[in-house]
């Protein structure tokens, strides 16, 4: 087998323009490594169509491919339009409904019954990210009457965000416990929580799926004020974070928005959880072949940052490029990889960590995984090789963007998947019940043909089968 060309995770959004297998394999090809499913559009039916694609594409292509479901959340969204595109001209004056199939086809439909009574003159309301903005001219019943300030074209499920109002602060709605019920059914165990502001919507979302006998890992999307303000609270609670910058980018004032990424990136590296920074990466690729340059620049930024993953939403759900934008990410991330450490920035936690060495704060899982990332400069092995039951050894080590692939051997099935969100990690199950487990990880890079024999490796070690997280040495291996 071959491992990826780029370390940096892609999270690649299916829609209309992916959903087939082919297109999806050659994606795979390309780069991708996490396939996302916005269950905000399409139908559950579509969506097990696309995960079932996304299975068969994985084997063929011999390559573990996580499955993440976005719940939708409290998001207003408009309804089914009538018409689409519909394009609205700025000056113009038009008429939302919370009728789902107005009679009028000029009237546009909102899926969120309140609205009218929340809104009044002057409101402004923003859709689609902020890409379209309405202002409030009279509301009441079932209608909002509103002036296009900025005119632009609709299509249907688009997001609305109400400027400066408090929206409804459960991030998890009855609507989205039926959607982990129905993602569990097809097999899935990762999900996006979107506008969560508080640890507690994490766990009523698990303990949903624990009733139901399993155990899942829940992704935290920052993309409202009070959760960056909690970020902490929530990096605790959830198993991963995502800088959702779309509605971000409108629910803080948008210049905020690099800050607040960085933030977060340093805030999840530090506790070694996945971070996936989203939305508009490659925008201009859904319709065009080749990226702007500030795209480009972004996407290198976002990993010097220090993201584990990119990732990309209309660009593979629904633009004309699905595969060269998945192409083209893989390049920058390849490209920008190589010039870490000529480049500093990635060096923040680990001086950190290194200053509170004689302190009561370091931890040993924070000595070992620094004494992995010393060995890999000082002797560039071939590989890390880390045996994990939970993924933290591997989480840890990733934290410090080593130049050298971790592969990760876990006998969890869940482990396993959740580590495709992790940078520079490839999860490998091992589903045996030898007992001489390191011979058989050597046994296995070898005959996978990543190694050979007189290669130099790291490997970690813990107490088998002592408890869990006792992950504490490293031993340095030529392979026989
Ligand atoms: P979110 O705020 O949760 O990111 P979004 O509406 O911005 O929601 P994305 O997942 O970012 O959606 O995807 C970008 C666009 O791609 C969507 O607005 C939609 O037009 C299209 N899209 C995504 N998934 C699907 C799908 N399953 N079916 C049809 N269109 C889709
Ligand atoms: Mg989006
Ligand atoms: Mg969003």
């Amino acid at each position: 087998m071959t491992l990826p060309r780029q370390k940096t995770k892609i999270v690649c959004t299916l829609g209309p323009a992916s959903s087939d297998e082919e297109t999806i394999r050659r994606m795979i090809d390309a780069g991708m490594s996490v396939a996302r499913l916005n269950f905000s559009h399409g139908t559950v039916e579509e969506h097990a169509r696309q995960i079932e694609a996304v299975r068969r594409a994985a084997d063929a292509e011999n390559r573990v491919i996580g499955i993440l479901i976005d719940l939708p959340g409290p998001k207003i969204r408009l309804g089914l339009l009538p018409v689409e595109p519909l394009e609205i001209e700025q000056g113009a004056e038009v008429v939302l409904t919370t009728d789902p199939c107005p009679a009028d086809p000029t009237m546009i439909p909102v899926d969120y019954d309140p609205l009218p009574s929340l809104v009044g003159p002057g409101s402004l309301l923003y859709i689609n990210d902020g890409l379209v903005r309405l202002r409030v001219l009279e509301a009441g019943g079932k209608e909002i009457r509103a002036e296009v300030i900025v005119g632009g074209s609709l299509v249907s499920r688009k997001g609305l965000n109400v400027a400066d109002s408090v929206l409804p602060v459960d991030a998890v709605t009855p609507r989205d416990l039926e959607l982990i019920e129905a993602g569990l059914a097809l097999g899935v165990h990762t999900f996006t929580i979107s506008f969560i502001e508080r640890a507690e919507d994490i766990r009523i979302a698990k303990a949903h799926a624990a009733s139901l006998g399993h155990e899942i890992t829940v992704i935290a999307k920052i993309e409202r004020k009070a959760a960056v303000d909690h970020i902490d609270e929530l990096l605790a609670a959830a198993d991963g974070v995502m800088v959702a910058r779309g509605d971000l980018g409108v629910q803080i004032p948008i210049e905020q928005v690099p800050v607040v990424q960085k933030r977060i990136i340093h805030a999840a590296n530090k506790v070694g959880l996945p971070v996936i920074t989203a939305t508009q990466m490659l925008e201009s690729m859904t319709e065009s072949l080749l990226p702007t340059r500030a795209e480009v620049t972004d996407v290198a930024n976002a990993i010097l940052d220090g993201t584990d993953a990119v990732m990309l939403s209309a660009e593979t759900a629904s633009g004309s490029y699905p595969v060269e934008s998945v192409a083209m990410m893989s390049r920058i991330a390849l490209e920008i990889e190589g010039e870490r450490r000529t480049l500093g920035c990635g060096h923040l936690l680990e001086d950190r960590i290194r200053e509170s060495y004689g302190r009561e704060s370091i931890a040993v899982e924070d000595v070992v995984s620094l004494n992995v990332i010393d060995a890999v400069r000082a002797l560039g092995p071939r590989f890390i090789l880390t045996p994990t039951r939970t993924g933290r050894t591997p989480r840890r080590i990733s934290r410090f963007r080593p130049e050298r692939w971790i592969l990760a051997f876990t006998r969890d099935p869940a482990v396993q998947r959740f580590l495709t969100f992790t940078y520079g990690c490839c999860p490998f199950l091992m589903e045996t019940e030898r007992k001489d487990w390191h011979d058989l990880i050597f046994e296995t890079v070898r005959s996978l043909g990543l190694a050979s024999s007189g290669d130099l490796v790291i490997l970690t070690e813990g107490v088998a089968p002592g408890p869990v997280g006792t992950t504490n040495s490293l031993r340095i291996v030529t392979i026989e």
